[in-house]
């Protein structure tokens, strides 16, 4: 089996992260994401994170060496051989050179970069009714996918939140980010022949679709 290196790409909402998870309990891959991995620097209080903390807060985009730098030193990580996802990462072209560079240099090569497609207006609607759980990582919505008692997760019990960026203001100002910063990256990674678009509503349906080009 070749190695599973993969890019989901997509704006924030579009179930990038709750995709990973699906495919994780199917294939042993690293899962990467550039968010997860800021959010634990703020949260231990490091001087990265106090960098990054005000630019996450207003959807802005934190600098492209500070990203890039966190990836490669995690590529170099054992968890990472069998392939990964990297979920939130490039966010820019500058982004995607500098992961060219880091993945030559250990000499590894990409094998699909998957892009979640979605509306808009559905989004906006799954960003603002995201809920986290404090415990385990799993995520709720309350229009679509609420817990069984509110507030409450049903796999371990611990309270929900939401991400203070999961605002309105915030939401919006995060995907006009994407359309602006990352979007090119859709026809970056056409030309290159990695693209694999998904219309991404039905988490099932997305899955199915990725299994089989994983597959092939
Ligand atoms: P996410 O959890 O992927 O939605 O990311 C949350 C926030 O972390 C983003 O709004 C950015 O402020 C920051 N961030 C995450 N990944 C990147 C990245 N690849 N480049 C720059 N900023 C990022």
């Amino acid at each position: 089996m070749s190695e599973h290196n993969l890019i989901f790409l997509g704006a924030p909402g579009a179930g990038k992260g709750t995709v990973s998870k699906q495919v994780l309990a199917k294939y042993p891959l690293a899962h990467i994401s550039t968010g997860d991995l800021l959010r634990a620097e703020v949260a231990a209080g490091t001087e990265l994170g106090k960098q990054a903390d005000t630019l996450m807060k207003s959807g802005q985009l934190v600098p492209d060496e500070i990203v890039a730098g966190m990836v490669r030193s995690r590529l170099t990580k054992e968890d990472t051989k069998p392939g990964f996802i990297l979920d939130g990462f490039p966010r820019t072209v500058a982004q995607a050179e500098l992961l060219n560079d880091a993945l030559k240099a250990i000499g590894r090569e990409l094998k699909q970069v998957v892009y979640f497609k979605v509306d808009d207006e559905i989004l906006l609607q799954r960003l603002t009714a995201r809920q986290n759980c404090r415990g385990c990582d799993a995520i709720y919505n309350k229009l679509f996918k609420p817990s069984k008692v509110e507030g409450i997760c049903d796999v371990c019990g611990s309270q929900l939140y939401q991400r203070s960026d999961d605002s309105l203001e915030t939401a919006k100002n995060r995907l006009a980010v994407f359309y602006k910063q990352t979007s090119p990256l859709i026809e970056y990674y056409e030309k290159a022949g990695l693209l694999l678009t998904i219309e991404a509503t039905d988490s099932e349906e997305i899955m199915a679709e990725l299994v089989a080009a994983l597959e092939k």
